[in-house]
């Protein structure tokens, strides 16, 4: 067992405060991490507020996780003490399932593991995040990170990054696409460099006049203000895919009609229930599919961090110390990041 240091919030409603719990010692196929870097998802927000109702506390939030390998077990194979690893969602799942086999551990048959506000599959305990000093994880959940990658941009590839390739490459978007990415957050931004990247015409759709440049500058063609009905009314019909990075409930239907016939609406924030209502009309008459997707698997993980390295891809980021955590998460709330906070895990020091 070894003591670790962390951030946790202990209710639904209090601020995330200093929490100290013990990390297990390694088991034989375990790596365990000395955490440089990790990234603030709203994931983490939505989580520590029980926005979904089955958060657990205290829970230590952090799933974009980039450390120094300390300590193996006996059978780990591919990791060696020293060198730079990412942990990013998930830490078990049963292994065996179709889903596991195909290495899309997220759809794990049996539930997959959260890195943080699940049962541990061995002994029961509740799985603790990266606002933390260190964690111990099974080898198959941890990815290298390629040579020369800028860490605290490449945090995030862990979860805003491969939430948004995923869907990307699972719906074979491609050059000659027409994309809207919805959005401009973590995740949002994340999805246009990445759709950019595989050749697709890009569109970004932000209630944020002020992000319209940025949004350029990120690499997207266009930018639409999704609060200014012309606007909207103009790209009527225009795309193959949206990519919808919303936190909260939210009309679907002007997005909807946005799509070109057989055009599909990819959800990647929980906003349950779905309200208002999906138009039927809007759907049935132009065969467009509304679907879904959650994070990535590993496999696809260590594809991703191997693309963004070879494209020069990262997140932008704004570093932050731990202290500051609950100040992030008010500007997080209110859409004041540009685009993820990273925090610095050397602050825990402090
Ligand atoms: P961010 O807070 O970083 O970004 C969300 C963006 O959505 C904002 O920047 C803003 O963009 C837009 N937005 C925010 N509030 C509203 C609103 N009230 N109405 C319309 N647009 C709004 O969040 P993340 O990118 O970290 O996460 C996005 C969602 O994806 C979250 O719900 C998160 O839980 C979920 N998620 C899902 C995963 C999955 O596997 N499916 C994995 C990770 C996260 P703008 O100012 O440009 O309008
Ligand atoms: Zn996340």
């Amino acid at each position: 067992m070894s003591n670790t240091r962390s951030y946790a919030a202990l209710s639904a409603t209090t601020p995330l405060e200093p929490f100290s719990f013990d990390r297990r010692a390694p088991r034989p196929d375990d790596v365990a991490i000395e955490i440089l870097y990790c990234g603030v998802c709203h994931s983490d927000l939505h989580f520590v507020r029980d926005d979904w109702g089955f958060s657990t506390y205290p829970v230590v939030p952090g799933h974009e996780i980039v450390g120094r390998v300390t300590a193996v077990g006996d059978k780990v194979e591919g990791f060696k003490v020293g060198e730079i690893v990412g942990v990013g969602c998930m830490v078990d799942s049963c292994r065996h399932c179709e889903a596991c086999e195909r290495g899309l551990e997220q759809y794990c048959l049996e539930g997959f593991t959260m890195t943080y506000g699940s049962p541990d599959r061995h002994d029961g305990t509740t799985t603790q995040g990266g606002y933390s000093d260190k964690i111990v994880v099974s080898e198959r959940f941890v990815v290298h990170m390629p040579e020369g990658i800028d860490l605290k941009s490449a945090a995030p590839i862990l979860c805003a990054g491969i939430t948004t390739y995923s869907p990307l490459k699972h719906h074979g978007v491609k050059a000659g696409h027409k994309i809207g990415v919805i959005g401009m957050g973590g995740l949002g931004h994340m999805g246009v460099k990445l759709a950019k990247a595989l050749g697709a015409e890009v569109t970004l759709f932000t209630r944020s006049q002020s992000k319209v440049a940025e949004a350029k500058h990120q690499g997207a063609d266009h930018v639409v203000v999704s609060t200014d009905e012309a606007q909207m009314e103009a790209v009527a019909g225009t795309f193959d895919f949206m990519l919808d990075t919303i936190p909260v409930q939210h009309d679907l239907n002007p997005y909807l009609k946005a799509l070109k016939f057989d055009g599909t609406h990819i959800l990647v924030g929980l906003i349950e229930p779905i309200e208002p209502a999906i138009h039927s009309f809007e759907l049935v008459f132009k065969r467009r599919v509304v679907a879904g997707s959650l994070i990535g698997g590993l496999p696809e993980t260590q594809e991703l961090l191997d693309f963004c390295a070879e494209h020069g891809i990262g997140c932008d980021v704004e570093v932050i110390d731990i202290q500051n955590i609950n100040e992030a998460f008010e500007r997080m709330q209110k859409g004041d990041v540009k685009y993820r906070f990273v925090i610095d895990m050397q602050s825990l020091k402090n």
